[in-house]
């Protein structure tokens, strides 16, 4: 496998980042995850503005131009012969000394790793996820915004670790209001009497890629998509429940909290939208080949 890292492609094996790097030491740094498709690489343009947005949020310049890293993630892809995968695409603060002060790292550090992905098994794609409610809370937006995808995740770990610890792959995180805000992983929308709802972002979730490409698709299909303030309560009486992000796509949620959703098997907005986000996924995006 070729990696690249800081303007080169290197093997797995020379891939290596300084103990000094404040992503290690600090989780100092922002990255994406993006899907590649029938060699195509699908809203790139989005994850890229999303990246320099979380930078900016943290100051952080990155090295490089949205271009310049178009061309570096095709290329990662290229080079490892890559038809369908997931790009991780990183940029930590770079090395620093051992004090916080980000200004006393010397430049930024960059890598993409270009790789196949498999989230949940496939059978949760047709029975559906079983989901738990975590007692850990999403990050307080007067923290660390939610908005900013950084290379701190203990907030998340923590309440995939109640996931796990109960016997399930996912959680629901809570804002400090009781409001529903996501996933450790993933955006969560319902459906109730045919309209679909998602927690907005002031309740603490990621403005996720994924979630923006099925609030276009329910338009497309004159659904109408809201984004109230969801508390459990709304959950567990929803028709359905689905989670959206790049890694697991859109995935039916069966039960939460030991509460059956709707039949408890997919339902069929989840299905139909599913279905057009397949259709979507194969449809567009940045040719790695530059076709
Ligand atoms: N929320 C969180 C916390 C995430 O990490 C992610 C990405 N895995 C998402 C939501 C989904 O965002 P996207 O659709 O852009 O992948």
């Amino acid at each position: 496998m070729k990696i690249y890292l800081d303007g080169k492609y290197v093997s797995e094996d020379e891939a290596k980042i300084s103990v000094f790097d404040h992503g290690v030491l600090y989780g100092d740094g922002v990255f994406e995850g993006i899907r590649l498709y029938n060699g195509r690489i699908f809203r790139l343009q989005q994850h890229l503005d999303r990246l320099f947005n979380s930078a900016k949020a943290i100051m952080l310049a990155i090295p490089l131009t949205k271009e310049q890293l178009v061309d570096a993630c095709c290329e990662t892809c290229r080079l490892n012969k890559l038809k369908d995968g997931y790009i991780r695409l990183v940029v930590t603060r770079g090395v620093g000394y051992l004090g916080l002060n980000p200004f006393r790292c010397k430049k930024p550090t960059v890598f993409i790793i270009a790789d196949t992905i498999e989230l949940y098994p496939e059978e949760v794609y047709r029975k559906g996820l079983k989901l738990i409610t975590a007692s850990t809370q999403r990050t307080n937006p007067a923290a660390v915004s939610p908005s900013v995808k950084s290379l701190n995740y203990l907030n998340n770990i923590l309440a995939k670790i109640e996931a796990v610890n109960a016997g399930t792959n996912e959680a629901i995180m809570l804002n400090n209001q009781g409001h529903v805000a996501e996933c450790t992983g993933d955006n969560i929308f319902v459906v109730r009497r045919g309209k679909i709802e998602t927690p907005p972002v002031s309740a603490g979730a990621l403005i996720g890629i994924t979630r923006e490409v099925v609030i276009e698709l329910a338009a497309k299909r004159g659904i109408e998509v809201g984004e109230p303030n969801l508390t459990r309560y709304d959950l567990w009486a929803a028709d359905e429940v689905f989670l959206t992000g790049t890694a697991a796509e859109i995935v039916p949620v069966a039960s939460i909290d030991g509460r059956a959703i709707g039949s408890g098997r997919p339902g069929p907005l989840t299905l139909q939208l599913t279905e057009d986000f397949r259709k979507l996924t194969r449809s567009e995006g940045v040719p790695i080949d530059g076709k």
